[in-house]
């Protein structure tokens, strides 16, 4: 563990006072799993610019440390190595957290492919963990599932009472069967009375700190568009999808946590604005003013053929919708992969 004594301390209670201190919400603590990702860097700089104290879990599997770099040092945050499929450290069993943001699980394709027992495990055993924790301290825990339970889907849009078109054996399986079972469990815990629990499930999301080589097709897309490298589209570029900027989505994220009229119900948050692969790549060509080639590749088993959020229940819940279009939230992903933050782009995968 790498948080300091002095923080810890500060921040343990003995249990007895725990349910007081949640109850009148004296406390702004929240442990961020999965802190050291794309999406989750980004929350840890939002709660800790919003005054709260973050601790941040992660195994670094698929994040990296260069994410959270500028918070080292950063009085309000502490990082803790760890795998949430292992034993919680005890130090960290006696925090009082009151919310829990619970991120922790590869998200792109190649990556939770790449050793899927594993990622069956984290969304399984880990989610499970987590909510022990939020039973045992009294948070709220927050869940970020995701549009994948919808599998490829047979509606369209997906609002959040279809059940899905998913494959259980497909190599998608273990991240979206996994996040069904994720949500399963949090309902489980929550109908139980064990936890207080909140359910976000995320549609495409992009921006700055995507890692440039994990495959997703904005990292690649803009990657290989300022190397100069051939641009790759999966199948005939057809398949639709609805990418939202990654600061609209921790707006969602932050309203969903504190929202107690979206109690009991899974949320979609993404941007309604689908667009067709080839449309984003015509996008991107565009923009960078690329002179690479766009070449086929084939379709990946099980890849949805269409897909756009139905965000009725978010703007009806928390009054939440995007404010970021997608030719601005891309303008600021090629600056920010342009820049000399973004570590090593030339790598991007083809
Ligand atoms: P990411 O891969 O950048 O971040 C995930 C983080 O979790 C990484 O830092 C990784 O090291 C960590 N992690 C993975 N397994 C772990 C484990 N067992 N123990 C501890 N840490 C672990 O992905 P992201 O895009 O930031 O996604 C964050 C969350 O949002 C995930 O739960 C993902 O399923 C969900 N989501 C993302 C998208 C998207 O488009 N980015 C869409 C839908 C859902
Ligand atoms: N894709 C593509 N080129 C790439 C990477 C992905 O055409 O270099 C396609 C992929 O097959 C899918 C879509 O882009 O149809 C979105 O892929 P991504 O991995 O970003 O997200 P997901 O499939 O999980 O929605």
């Amino acid at each position: 563990i790498s948080c300091s004594g002095g923080f810890l301390a500060a921040c343990a209670l003995p249990v007895t006072a725990q349910e007081s201190c949640v109850k009148n919400g004296s406390e702004r603590f929240a442990l961020v799993t999965g802190g050291g990702g794309f999406i989750g860097s980004h929350l840890c700089d939002r709660l800790i610019a919003d005054g709260v104290r973050v601790v941040c879990v992660d195994s670094f599997r698929t994040g990296r440390r260069s994410n959270l770099a500028h918070l080292e040092g950063n009085p309000a945050f502490r990082l803790v190595e760890h795998d949430v499929i292992d034993e919680l450290p005890a130090e960290l069993k006696r925090l009082r957290f009151t919310r829990i943001y619970h991120l922790a699980c590869p998200a792109s394709p190649p990556h939770y492919q790449e050793d899927p027992e594993h990622t069956m495990m984290t969304n399984v055993v880990g989610t499970r963990n987590m909510l022990r924790l939020a039973e045992s301290v009294g948070a709220r825990l927050l869940l970020t599932s995701t549009s994948e339970v919808y599998g490829d889907p047979e509606v369209h849009p997906q609002n959040e009472d279809y059940r899905g078109w998913v494959n259980c054996t497909g190599p998608r399986a273990c991240y979206d069967e996994g996040k069904r079972a994720a949500e399963t469990l949090a309902f489980d815990f929550r109908r139980a009375g064990r936890a207080d629990v909140r359910i976000a499930r995320l549609f495409n999301t992009y921006g700055p700190r995507m890692h440039e080589d994990d495959g997703r097709v904005v990292s690649n897309v803009v990657c290989q568009a300022l190397a100069g490298d051939d641009i790759t589209i999966y199948g005939d570029g057809s398949q639709t999808r609805s990418f939202c900027y990654v600061e609209d989505i921790v707006d969602g994220l932050l309203q969903l946590m504190e929202s107690e009229k979206a109690d009991g119900v899974p949320v979609n948050l993404g941007n309604p604005d689908e667009m067709t692969v080839k449309a984003l790549v015509d996008l991107v060509v565009e923009m960078t003013g690329t002179a690479s080639r766009v070449v086929l590749r084939p379709l990946p088993q099980d890849d949805p053929r269409r897909r756009k959020p139905d965000i009725g229940r978010a703007r009806d819940l928390l009054g939440w919708e995007p404010t970021i279009d997608v030719r601005d939230g891309l303008a600021r992903t090629i600056a920010w992969f342009s820049s000399a933050e973004a570590p090593g782009w030339g790598t991007a995968a083809a």
